[in-house]
């Protein structure tokens, strides 16, 4: 097998080892940098594992020095340690443990995947392909991502980001730029106001003058500029509120079509409740940053770019005294930035904490009641939501106090304008309307400052949601069609599992060497303890993930040459958390095969010993299901979703513990339902109570992800094998019970 070593992410300890170090069965599985001492000095150190030893070497002018070699016989295990700033490798032996190398945060990536490889390979010697880790950490800086993304906030490269969002905006370009257009015209309007204000001032407002006819057309000039203010904004809100929801409607669909597009690898690793805040709350952020905030700080920077220079051409002295503040704004808020950042990441941090929570102990409601945890649910809570209202109430303090008393200083430069302005009036310098001009503009300048102050919060806000938006889009499914797939609408359905070995991470198989031949219309049923591989089997089968080595064949075909949707298609599942969706019985029985007739569902609905109970509803099929079928007993539940298998009609079934926790009665009719149901369709039941399989034509017994043993009932009994003892185990604990 070859073997990758990991040496391409580590440039740093790219250098030629001597020749001649490694014998022909020695190859190099590690190369790790070592740029600390143990005492937390600075030097050029590399630790190389191979598959028989460990050894460090120092590097002294370009030229590297073997120092330390240990015989991996001797190592126990390596064991991995994250300081603060810093990590380190420990290897320990049988005398205790030993630094070997210590480094800066950005090679603790690579060190937790030959820790974790090593300790593998230490305890059975097979060498497996070198996979790297989900990284937790940024690769650049060390520093850990934010929850459950890759994102660093540190490294993020908002320009990046900001042009692919842009890309987002394009089919809006009309009404982005009709937005901008009364952003201007809004502009153009608060900057003539004061101007028509100065005028009147100074020259119409002069007794000896009396033009009655000139003041009415300045005032009516006035309410017509005051009018068009209005009217401009409230085309503005509508204009924005357009273009807001059709962009919302855009992201939303762009993540939520990309989920369901995705293997299950991702979902599986991802938490739901994260994943509907990427569809919500993300695209929010960034709804409200494209519509609100950007063409708001185009108008700021208009309106501040404008004013300054007519403030200056007026009166340039002055013009210096509105300026003046400026710099201590900018330093002061520059000073506080970064302690504002921390302390909101460390609230959308908790926050995104509480809503995890919630979205587990919801859709886990039934456990948590079924224990009578409701009181220590309530408490662990309350205890996130008292930890999220400190934080949120402790920064809003903060930024609430921060933000006046920067107005105030920013407030002060009116108070110079007010006195040296009232000097050169009273020394007729200035006319009075000037001076009115001045502070108007100069009392709007700071709108802008003190928004464009703010500027980086919110950007940074935008771009860390684009990016856990991008970061779903962005991702491939690891499960594709291949280029032309065979189309195959109607399966004659034999599978064969050929030499199958599949792991969730490659170097720990959960599957290995599966050899299987399921003929049509055989009924299997899977037998093993609870982790021996039987999901995952299935999950293979459905092609839900790609097997690592051997193949899967469907009617001769291998099944990463089918189409997809063929293969879906002929593939029922019946599972043991029956999932039906909130809408009616009616719907949910029709899902499996869209536009369905009435007979066709009241057929299935009948075959699977629904049709009784359904109609005994006063509303019938049209009786709703609540939120995950919760008004539905478990065996009706089941028998719906039997129904819906019925109905869908695949060649292959397969039923997930179909008939748990229901009373004998109701036991009987699900097994019926099963029996019409599995009639001449290949069929995999995995059941945990080995009575219900006992229609099962052949069994397969998985023992630590291999087969360990196969054949009807009777003969397995007869064995006295792994199966013998699952039976008696069980009848066992079935005895304990009755007692
Ligand atoms: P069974 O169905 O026999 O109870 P599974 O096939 O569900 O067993 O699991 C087999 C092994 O694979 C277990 O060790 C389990 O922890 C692991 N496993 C199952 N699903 C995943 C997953 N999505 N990611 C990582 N490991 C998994």
């Amino acid at each position: 097998m070859s073997i990758r070593p990991l040496q391409e992410l580590d440039t740093e300890s790219d250098f030629d080892l001597p020749t001649g170090l490694l014998p022909d069965d020695e190859s190099i599985l590690f190369r790790l940098s070592s740029n600390l001492t143990a005492d937390g000095k600075k030097e050029h150190a590399v630790v190389v594992i191979t598959n028989h030893r460990l050894l460090k070497f120092t590097v002294y002018d370009g030229k590297p020095e073997l120092e330390q070699e240990y015989n991996l016989d001797v190592i126990k295990k390596l064991e991995v340690q994250n300081l603060v700033g810093n990590g380190r490798l420990l290897i320990w032996l049988e005398q205790g443990s030993y630094c070997i190398a210590r480094y800066t945060l950005e090679h603790h990536h690579q060190y937790l995947v030959a820790e974790r490889y090593v300790n593998r390979y230490l305890e059975d010697h097979i060498l497996r392909p070198i996979e790297p880790l989900e990284p937790d950490t940024c690769l650049r800086c060390g520093r850990p991502f934010r929850r459950n993304t890759r994102i660093c906030p540190f490294c993020l490269d908002k320009r990046r980001i900001f042009l692919r969002l842009w890309e987002v905006m394009k089919p809006h370009t009309p009404l982005v730029a009709a937005v901008m257009a009364v952003f201007w015209l809004i502009s153009a309007v608060n900057l003539v106001i004061p101007q028509i204000e100065r005028y009147l001032i100074d020259s119409v407002l002069e007794p000896q003058l009396n033009d009655i006819r000139l003041l009415l057309i300045l005032v009516g000039g006035l309410a017509v500029g005051r009018l068009a203010n209005m009217l401009l904004s409230v085309l503005r809100g509508r204009t924005m509120a357009r273009l807001s929801a059709n962009l919302g409607k855009d992201l939303r669909n762009m993540v939520y079509g990309k989920i369901q597009a995705l293997s299950l690898r991702f979902i599986d690793q991802k938490k739901t409740g994260d994943l509907m805040n990427r569809i919500s709350r993300d695209t929010n952020n960034i709804q409200s940053f494209m519509q609100r905030e950007l063409p708001e700080l185009v108008n700021q920077v208009i309106m501040l770019v404008a004013m300054s220079f007519i403030l200056l051409f007026t009166n340039w002295k002055l013009t210096l005294l509105v300026i003046v503040p400026a710099p201590v704004i900018v330093l002061a808020q520059r000073m506080t930035w970064d302690r504002i950042r921390n302390m909101y990441r460390k609230q959308w941090s908790v926050n995104d904490q509480v809503n995890s929570l919630l979205q587990d102990i919801l859709s886990g409601i039934r456990v948590v009641k079924a224990f009578g945890g409701e009181q220590r649910e309530v408490s662990r809570f309350s205890a996130y939501t008292r930890e999220f209202a400190d934080i949120s109430a402790r920064n809003e303090k903060s930024f609430n106090t921060f933000y006046p008393i920067l107005g105030f200083i920013m407030g002060i430069g009116n108070f110079l304008i007010l006195y040296f302005g009232g000097k050169l009036v009273l020394g007729e310098d200035m006319l009075i309307g000037e001076l009115w001009l001045f502070t108007t503009y100069a009392s709007r300048i700071y709108g802008p400052l003190r928004f464009l102050t703010s500027v980086p919060r919110w950007f940074h806000n935008a771009m860390i949601s684009a990016e856990r938006i991008f970061e779903v889009i962005d991702q491939q499914p690891d499960v594709t069609d291949r280029e032309k797939p065979i189309a195959l609408p109607r399966l004659r359905s034999k599978i064969e599992l050929k030499d199958v070995t599949f792991g969730y991470y490659k170097y720990e198989p959960v599957l290995k060497d599966i050899n299987l031949t399921i003929n049509e219309g055989e009924m299997i049923g899977l037998v093993g303890h609870s982790g021996a591989g039987k999901s995952t089997l299935i999950n293979l089968i459905c092609r839900f993930y790609d097997v690592d080595e051997g193949e899967i064949l469907i009617d001769g075909i291998n099944i990463k040459d089918l189409r997809q949707r063929d293969l879906r298609n002929q593939i029922g599942i019946v599972l043991q958390d029956t999932f039906l969706f909130s809408g009616t019985i009616w719907e949910n029985i029709a899902y499996a095969k869209p536009g369905a007739t009435a007979e066709e569902i009241i057929k299935a609905a009948k075959l699977a010993n629904a049709h009784d109970f359904i109609v005994k509803f006063p509303n019938g099929y049209d009786t709703k299901v609540g939120e995950r079928g919760q008004r539905l007993s478990g065996g009706e539940r089941q028998r719906i979703s039997i129904a819906r298998a019925v109905l869908h009609d695949p060649k292959i079934l397969i039923l997930d513990e179909a008939t748990s926790s229901v009373d004998s009665h109701t036991e009987q009719q699900i097994q019926e339902a099963i029996l019409r149901l599995v009639a001449n369709r290949t069929t995999i039941a995995i059941a945990h109570r080995l009575s219900t399989l006992r229609y099962a034509d052949r069994l397969v017994v998985l023992d630590h992800g291999r087969i360990a043993e196969m054949g009807t009932h009777d003969e397995l009994m007869e064995a006295k094998g792994s199966y013998y003892r699952l039976v008696e185990a069980q009848k066992a604990l079935a005895d304990m019970k009755a007692v």
